[in-house]
């Protein structure tokens, strides 16, 4: 698909989703729209993933389609999402703790400056470029396995078949602000963009990925391609595919240069959260490829578009659930709220067991009224329930009239 304005680089697209061989929902959504591309995979039990992953790309969609006048303007769009999710998971009991990864490129216009593509990126889904034929990874995945590799401790290869894979370091719709990595990146003619989610990356390598990007030419066909590798690969996870070429732009430099990005990523190692986006799905039939027949966004939320592919909606318990690991801040928010309510109830208690107490005294000393003093009271007290200490009266006389 080729889309053309005025005064916009010319691009071609195409993009595929699919639920894959074990999930019984798809809970990716994404948008491929004029200037405008993105991946979102959603988290959260009862398809509030779904929701998540919905309200990202229809967010973009509506804030960034036409492309952007600055990079600021593309990052706004997606901390409003961050919001709007945010606010959704604690507004609706049902949709508690979901959220989701979010990778976009957007074409950003500033006056009189030659169009480039910003990269953005919240989560583990990816954007690669792919630039004579070398495969090239551009976004940085916030995940647990990324950091370990990193560091060092485990390899590119073990990292996709490492247990924890699924754990990741951010997302939107977890914490009220989001910080949001972003790249600027010329464009260049010949450059191929592919941005997918996890379901790709985890079954088909780098190697493979650049093999199918190489083997068809047609970005739509190029797609469904990757797909189709994700399912013969096992089709774990949810897999969704963007493939975005540039057909105008920049001569293309020579092949080993490094490419030209600004990057304004500012890894501040605060990684506070470990979002595990590991599903439970109950296994179901293989369902088929679905290519869009226009894609535009895939995923809906309220009265939006409807989503494209089948969707079986499998027992509660077959949802995909426990995605959003308990965090400290949510530890210590649920013991306040414990200890909040036994000192509460002690509260309570001790003062219906004063007010008894004064009442019991009151109805057996004749010389009590409502108008005694401390000192009368205590006095009757210890003549009428000699067992009781007479501190447990004091308090009552600063509670009484
Ligand atoms: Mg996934």
């Amino acid at each position: 698909m080729t889309e053309r304005s005025s005064d916009v680089p010319l691009l071609a697209f195409g993009a595929a989703t699919n639920p894959g061989l074990v999930r019984d929902a798809n809970e990716d959504a994404y948008v491929a729209e004029q200037l405008v591309y993105a991946v979102a995979d959603g988290m959260g039990g009862h398809q509030a993933g779904e929701v998540a992953s919905a309200i990202a790309a229809h967010t973009l969609h509506d804030r960034l389609v036409g492309g952007a006048s600055s990079v600021d303007v593309a990052v706004a769009a997606v901390v409003e999402a961050n919001a709007a999710i945010f606010q959704g998971a604690h507004s609706h009991a049902e949709q508690r703790g979901m959220g989701t990864t979010l990778t976009a490129i957007v074409v950003v216009s500033p006056p009189d400056v030659a169009p480039r593509l910003a990269v953005l990126n919240v989560g583990d889904s990816r954007v690669y470029v792919q630039r004579g034929g070398r495969l090239r990874r551009v976004s940085i995945d916030h995940s647990y396995v990324q950091e370990l590799v990193s560091t060092g401790h485990i390899t590119e290869a073990e990292a996709r078949n490492h247990p924890r894979r699924n754990i990741v370091t951010r997302a939107l719709g977890i914490e009220p602000n989001v910080k949001v990595d972003t790249w600027v990146v010329p464009l260049v003619r010949g450059d191929r963009y592919l941005l997918c989610s996890d379901g790709l990356v985890d079954e088909v390598d780098d190697d493979e990925i650049a093999q199918i990007l190489s083997g068809h030419p047609q970005p739509q066909a190029a797609a469904d391609a990757l797909v189709e590798a994700a399912n013969q690969h096992g089709g774990h996870d949810n897999t969704t595919v963007v493939v975005v070429d540039v057909l105008e732009g920049d001569d293309p430099p020579h092949d080993t240069a490094d490419l030209q990005v600004d990057d304004d990523w500012d890894d501040d190692e605060d990684h506070e959260r470990l979002i595990d986006a590991e599903a439970a799905s109950m296994p179901t039939l293989a369902a088929s490829a679905v290519p869009p027949h226009n894609p535009v966004i895939h995923g809906s939320v309220g009265h939006g578009p409807a989503i494209q592919n089948p969707v079986i909606h499998g027992p509660v318990s077959s949802g995909r659930a426990n995605d959003i690991a308990p965090t400290m801040s949510a530890r210590r928010r649920g013991l306040g709220m414990l200890l909040f309510g036994i000192v509460l109830a002690a509260i309570v208690t001790l003062t219906v067991v004063l007010v008894l107490v004064v009442k019991h005294n009151a109805d057996n000393s004749p010389t009590t009224t409502s108008s005694t003093t401390s000192t009368s009271t205590t006095s009757t007290t210890s003549t009428t329930t000699p067992t009781s200490a007479p501190s447990t009266i004091v308090p009552s006389s600063s509670t009484g009239p």
